[in-house]
C-alpha cells in the first residue's frame, strides 16, 4: 500500500496571503485526479475553537457537520473539494494544549516533566496522522496558520521538521507561500523578503520544498531563476501566483503553473495526463459573464469585514452563477435602519437577506427589515437569527402581539415567540454549548420550500440556542405564515414562509454552510431566481 503523503503549507512575510486558497486548490487538482485529499487547519490561537471570538477579530465561525465550531478556510475547504470535513480538521494550540494538561492531570506521564518538545509537539503530530491514519485519504494537506518567524508557530514548525526527518521527503512535503512585492518607485519586484523568510524556515530546520509566490505582477524567468538559486529549491518549484479577481480562478491558474504535477513527482506518484475541470470552468465562466444582474441588501451587525460573512457571500455567488447572475451585495449596517429611514435605506433591492447573529445589538433593524420585505412582496431569506427577527415581526405587526419578542433579547417579553429549549435552560457555559451541527428536517409538501429542496428529507446545520415557540404555532399558521419543515425527533420548527407572499422564507439553521461551487444550495438558488423575476 502507498504511505498517506503529507503535505505541509506554510506561510512567510505576511499574513493573508491566501494559504487557504492555495491548500484548496491544491486539494481540487488531486482530487480531480482521483485522489482521495482532506485538508486540516492547525490554529496556533489558544482558544480552544474559535466559537468563542467575535467574529470582527477571527470574521466568520464555520460549523462541520460533526458540529465542530472551526476557522473559516474550513468552509474554502469544503466549498472547492465539496467533502465534509470534521473537528479533526481543525485544531488550536488551545486544544493541543488542553489534552496535553489533562494527560498530565490523569497522571500518563509518569511523573515526568511535561514539556513543549516533546509533549506539545508528539500532541500535534498525534494530531495530523489521526487523519492519515484512517485510510481514508491518500493525501492530508494541512495549512499552519500564522507566519513563519511568530512565537506562536514554532512548535507546529518543529513538528513538521520532526516528520520530514521521521518519514522522507517522499511523504512528507513543505509548500512556503511567501510574497513578492512590486515598488512602484523603482519599477522592481523584489524577492529578498522571500529569502529571509526562507532563511527562518531554515533556522527551524525545515527546507522548503516548493515555493509559491504571491505577486501582483508577472514574475519573469529572472526572478524565478534568483529565488530557486538563493532559497536552494530546484527552478521547477517556484510557483507564481498572481492576483486574480476571483479565487475560484486559483485552481486553474496552479494547474497552468504545474504545481500539482511538481507535487506528484516530488512524492514519486505516477503523473497520469491533466484533468480537463470542465464543470469548474463552467461555473467561472457564468460567475465572470453572467446575463443578468440583481441587488441584494445583506442586513447585519457585522458588515464592516465582509469575512464575517464569508459563506453567505460565498452562497450568493454559487447561486448567483447557477442563475447565470450577478449578485451585487449592499451591506447594510443593522444598527443605521430605523423606523424613519427603513424604507428609503431598503426600497430598490431585489431581495433581502438577514443576517445571523447574537445579542440584541441592531435587533430593531433587522425585525425593520423583515417588516418592509414582508409588506413591499420583495423576496426575503431569514437565516437563522435572521428567521427569529422576522418571527417576531409577524407577531408583532400581523398577530398583534405587541411587545412580541426572543427571551434572547428581552427575558420578561410576554409573548415569547422565540425562546430557549428546556434543556439549554441551566447552560451557563459559553463555548460549545449550542444547538451545533447536522440535524434531519422533515420538509412539508405543497410549500416553495419544498419546491425548492425537490425533496422531503433533507439535513443542515445548526449554530443557536434559541427556537421558535411551538406555542404561537397555530396562530402563526392561521395568519399566513407557516411551518414549512420541523425536526422529525423533537418537532422544532427548523423553517418558516409566508405562503401568500412571492418569496419570504426563514431558515433557523445554516443553508450557508452547505453551498459548494459545484453543488450550490437549492434555498440559495431558488432565492437568487425569484429575485431575479423581480426585475
Ligand atoms: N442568537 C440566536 C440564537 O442563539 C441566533 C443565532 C444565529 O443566528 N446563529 O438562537
Amino acid at each position: 500500500m502507498v504511505p498517506v503523503k503529507y503535505i505541509f503549507v506554510t506561510g512567510g512575510v505576511t499574513s493573508s496571503l491566501g494559504k487557504g486558497i492555495i491548500s484548496a486548490s491544491l486539494a481540487k487538482l488531486l482530487q480531480a485526479r482521483g485522489y482521495l485529499v482532506t485538508i486540516q487547519k492547525l490554529d496556533p490561537y489558544i482558544n480552544v475553537d474559535p466559537g468563542t471570538l467575535n467574529p470582527y477579530e477571527h470574521g466568520e465561525c464555520y460549523v462541520t457537520e460533526d458540529g465542530a465550531e472551526t476557522d473559516l478556510d474550513l468552509g474554502h475547504y469544503e466549498r472547492f473539494l465539496s467533502i465534509p470535513t470534521t473537528q479533526a480538521n481543525n485544531v488550536t494550540t488551545g486544544r493541543i494544549y488542553q489534552s496535553v494538561i489533562n494527560k498530565e492531570r490523569r497522571g500518563d506521564y509518569l511523573g515526568k516533566t511535561v514539556q513543549v518538545i516533546p509533549h506539545i509537539t508528539d500532541e500535534i503530530k498525534r494530531r495530523i496522522k489521526l487523519l492519515g491514519g484512517r485510510n481514508k485519504f491518500d493525501f492530508v494537506i494541512t495549512e499552519i496558520g500564522g507566519t513563519v518567524g511568530d512565537i506562536e508557530s514554532l512548535p507546529y514548525i518543529e513538528a513538521v521538521r520532526q516528520l520530514k526527518w521521521e518519514l522522507g521527503d517522499r511523504n512528507v512535503l513543505n509548500i512556503h507561500l511567501t510574497l513578492v512585492p512590486y515598488l512602484h518607485a523603482s519599477g522592481e519586484l523584489k524577492t529578498k523578503p522571500t529569502q529571509h523568510s526562507v532563511k527562518m524556515l531554515l533556522e527551524n530546520g525545515v527546507q522548503p520544498n516548493i515555493l509559491v509566490l504571491r505577486t501582483e505582477h508577472e514574475l519573469g524567468d529572472e526572478i524565478r531563476k534568483k529565488v530557486a538559486l538563493f532559497c536552494n529549491v530546484e527552478a521547477e518549484s517556484v510557483i507564481q501566483s498572481i492576483d486574480v479577481n476571483t479565487i475560484y480562478q486559483v485552481p486553474i491558474l496552479m494547474q497552468q503553473e504545474g504545481l500539482d504535477v511538481t507535487i506528484l513527482k516530488k512524492m514519486g506518484m505516477e503523473v497520469g495526463p491533466a484533468p480537463d475541470l470542465a464543470p469548474w470552468k463552467q461555473f467561472l465562466k457564468r460567475l465572470q459573464n453572467p446575463k443578468y444582474s440583481v441587488k441584494i441588501s445583506l442586513v447585519g451587525k457585522y458588515v464592516e469585514l465582509p469575512d464575517a460573512y464569508i459563506s453567505i457571500n460565498e452562497s450568493l455567488k454559487h447561486a448567483g452563477a447557477m442563475n447565470d447572475c450577478r449578485v451585487c451585495i449592499d451591506y447594510i449596517h443593522s444598527e443605521n435602519i430605523t423606523e424613519e429611514n427603513y424604507r428609503d435605506l431598503l426600497a430598490g433591492h431585489d431581495g433581502i437577506l438577514v443576517a445571523p447573529g447574537f445579542g440584541d445589538r441592531g435587533i430593531e433593524g433587522k425585525i425593520l427589515a423583515a417588516k418592509y420585505a414582508r409588506e413591499n412582496n420583495v423576496p426575503f431569506f431569514g437565516i437563522c437569527l435572521g428567521l427569529q427577527c422576522a418571527v417576531v415581526e409577524f407577531a408583532r405587526n400581523v398577530l398583534n402581539l405587541d411587545k412580541a419578542h426572543s427571551t434572547e433579547m428581552a427575558l420578561k417579553t410576554p409573548h415569547p415567540v422565540i425562546d430557549l429549549m428546556e434543556e439549554q435552560k441551566g447552560v451557563t457555559e459559553k463555548g460549545g454549548t449550542m444547538r451545533l451541527g447536522a440535524y434531519p428536517c422533515h420538509i412539508r409538501k405543497g410549500t416553495k420550500t419544498y419546491e425548492a429542496y425537490g425533496a422531503n428529507e433533507i439535513s443542515e446545520r445548526h449554530r443557536h440556542r434559541y427556537e421558535f415557540n411551538n406555542m404561537y404555532l397555530e396562530a402563526f399558521e392561521n395568519a399566513g405564515m407557516i411551518s414549512a419543515g420541523t425536526n422529525p425527533d423533537t418537532s422544532l420548527v427548523e423553517i418558516m414562509e409566508i405562503k401568500t407572499h412571492k418569496w419570504f422564507i426563514g431558515v433557523q439553521f445554516h443553508p450557508e454552510y452547505n453551498s459548494t461551487v459545484l453543488k450550490p444550495h437549492p434555498l440559495f438558488v431558488d432565492f437568487i431566481k425569484s429575485t431575479i423575476s423581480c426585475i
